[in-house]
């Protein structure tokens, strides 16, 4: 499977906590980017290899781009795509940015998967994140993209200083709104960011500190609602999965174009710069061959984090060679703990874990 990702690099406000590269538009930029990214899928999406199966507009915050400029996105896509070929289209979106002209354009896209930033569902918590929007304006995009599309995810953060549990509300917003899919991740800690410094300056408490408990709540919310929690920090409806995600997740080839957007083939990541007047002046990506321990740690990290396909230590030594008996004696160790589940030649990370998986599936990497 092939994947293509757009990297949009622009939002109208940065979010407190926020380490992604994007910037709020000067003058310009939209046009110079929206031209720059013609001329590189041109380049880069081979004429022959037209068989992607997903795409995914992410950023930043494509919605920023306003109508024109997706409908100009979309465009470069086809020219170089067969969009009837594609099985998932997903572009992100920020609520306060996307209208009801947004809404209907995208509701023709073909298998179009609308990826909405939420985080929570106060007003005062938004604003402990930084983030530039109420709950109004969630509630008023989401009624508009329910009158036209289905497949909707939301993301949420878990783990902010300060607030309640997500999962009571959660509870509530699901009925209103049947999303297909939840993502929902602890805040992180990102240096050179607002939150670094209110965190430093004691102006907040350190996110690390707060346990897993919210993760358990939402979990359970979800799971009455009909989700299965596939990957660590996803959810989903049987058969909405985010199927972008899963070939990332499952080490399958991906094309990345605009700033800072990441390309993986084989065994070469290409990194673009994540830097929007540098992109424009054409610097050259950085390319990476990935050693061998690498790949291997990245296989098993992914494969762990699925919680539902979990790690195949048959596909594993087919892949990389024959385990150490330090690496069986890890498998027996977390099996006593209960922090694992064996079946066959499959182990899988076991609930007890998931607010500690990070430091379990590193156990198993080698150096
Ligand atoms: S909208 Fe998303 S990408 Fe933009 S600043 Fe906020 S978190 Fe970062």
């Amino acid at each position: 499977m092939s994947a293509l990702y757009i990297h949009v690099p622009f939002c109208l406000s940065k979010c407190g906590y926020c380490a992604f590269y994007s910037r709020v538009p000067c003058k310009d930029d939209i046009a110079l980017y929206l031209n720059q990214l013609r001329k590189e899928a041109k380049e880069r999406i081979l004429p022959g290899a037209k068989a992607y199966e997903t795409i995914f507009i992410g950023g930043g915050n494509p919605s920023a781009l306003g109508l024109a400029g997706i409908e100009q996105i979309i465009e470069i896509i086809g020219e170089n795509i067969d969009l009837s070929g594609v099985s998932e289209f997903t572009i992100e979106t920020n609520p306060e940015t996307l209208s009801v002209e947004i809404i209907d354009f995208l509701a023709q896209v073909y298998n179009i998967r609308i990826s909405m930033g939420v985080q929570r569902l106060q007003d005062n918590e938004l604003k402990i994140l930084g983030r530039n929007t109420l709950m109004n304006s969630v509630y008023n995009a989401l009624d508009n993209v329910f009158n036209k599309i289905k497949n909707v995810s939301c993301d949420f953060i878990l783990g902010v200083p300060g607030c309640n549990t997500i999962a009571t509300s959660l509870s509530s917003f699901l009925t209103k709104y049947p999303l297909m899919h939840v993502s929902a991740y602890f805040l992180g800690v990102e240096e050179n960011t607002p939150l670094h410094d209110a965190v430093l300056n004691k102006k907040i408490a350190d996110p690390d500190e707060i346990g897993p408990a919210e993760m358990f709540e939402v979990k359970k919310v979800l799971a009455d609602a009909g989700f299965t929690h596939y990957e660590i920090s996803n959810y989903a409806k049987p058969g909405f999965e985010c199927k972008h995600n899963l070939n990332y997740w499952l080490a399958g080839s991906y094309l990345g174009l605009g700033p800072s957007a990441v390309s993986f083939d084989n065994s070469f990541r290409i990194s673009n710069v994540a830097n929007l007047q540098e992109w424009l002046n054409k610097l050259d990506p950085i390319y990476e061959k990935l050693s061998v321990t690498d790949l291997r740690n990245e296989y098993i990290m992914l494969h762990l984090r699925l919680l539902e396909v979990g790690l195949d230590i048959a596909d594993l030594e087919r892949n990389y060679g024959i385990q150490n008996a330090e690496f069986y004696e890890t498998i027996n160790k977390h099996a006593e703990k209960g922090y694992i589940d064996i079946s066959g030649s499959k182990i899988k990370l076991s609930a007890k874990v998931l607010g500690f998986a990070d430091s379990i599936i590193s156990d198993y990497f080698s150096l």
